[in-house]
């Protein structure tokens, strides 16, 4: 399968942040290697304006995060068809920000992504456990409840990403093994083809050692997407299949 590597800016970037992703594609000569797909999805405010400007580079743009009607009244929101409109190509659904900033429920996760693929964007559809569940022996019955209220009833091609809450944006990682573990146990769920990501605290150190576990397809990249020095050795240490 091909490796996504998937950068999530979150709520961070200005108009002027489009000389990182400009440095990134300096970086590879001018285009992203075929052997590997690359993403940003930038603040909602950059996403026409990256989309537009790199059109042509082999480095795709996506949403954060996207609303389940295609238009109406619905304040501040943004719908999956106004992102494919601009130009993008992926939107990020049930991140944990979202699920505790926002109360998002699976159902309402589940719904997103079908307005995503609906949309033509393809979904990446965030599962993972809090620390205390963790602790308590219960991630894989918490990631397996996400992925039956979550995932879209139709077989399209979406990609979901094992984020542990606990490790995003702390620094911390499961161990190896553990990842190993979630991801096999997704994959059992998982249509054949579709790519399992795993996201929280994916570094230029550990990078290459969490992107050689079976059945991790790629990250998903938090902190270290923003900077082009970072982001980078992430994208490079994605194995080529
Ligand atoms: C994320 O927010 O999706 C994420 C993985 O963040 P970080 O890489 O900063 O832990």
């Amino acid at each position: 399968m091909k490796p996504l590597i998937a950068g999530n800016w979150k709520m961070n970037g200005l108009s002027n942040a489009i000389a990182e992703v400009e440095a990134l594609i300096a970086k590879f000569d001018g285009s992203a290697p075929d052997d590997r797909d690359v993403l940003i999805c930038p603040p909602t405010t950059l996403v026409a304006q990256f989309a537009a400007a790199f059109s042509d580079e082999a480095i795709q743009i996506g949403g954060q995060d996207c609303h389940v009607n295609v238009s109406g009244a619905h304040t501040g929101d943004v719908s999956a068809q106004m992102l494919a409109d601009v130009g993008a190509a992926f939107v990020i659904v049930g991140h944990s920000e979202r699920r505790a900033d926002h109360a998002e429920t699976n159902e309402l996760v589940q719904a997103k992504a079908t307005a995503a693929l609906k949309a033509g964007l393809t979904p990446i559809i965030c599962v993972g456990e809090t620390e205390a569940e963790r602790k308590a022996g219960h991630a894989l019955d918490v990631v397996g409840e996400q992925l039956k209220g979550s995932l879209p009833e139709t077989r399209d091609e979406f990609v979901i990403a094992y984020e542990p809450v606990w490790a995003i944006g702390t620094g911390l990682t499961p161990t190896n093994d553990d990842i190993a573990e979630v991801h096999a146990f997704i994959s059992g769920f998982a249509p054949d083809g579709v790519r399992i990501l795993y996201g929280g605290s994916v570094k230029p150190s550990n990078a290459v050692e969490i992107l050689a576990i079976k059945n991790v397809d790629g990250a998903l990249v938090g902190g270290a997407s923003l900077k082009a020095d970072d982001f980078y050795p992430i994208v490079m240490a994605a194995p080529s299949n």
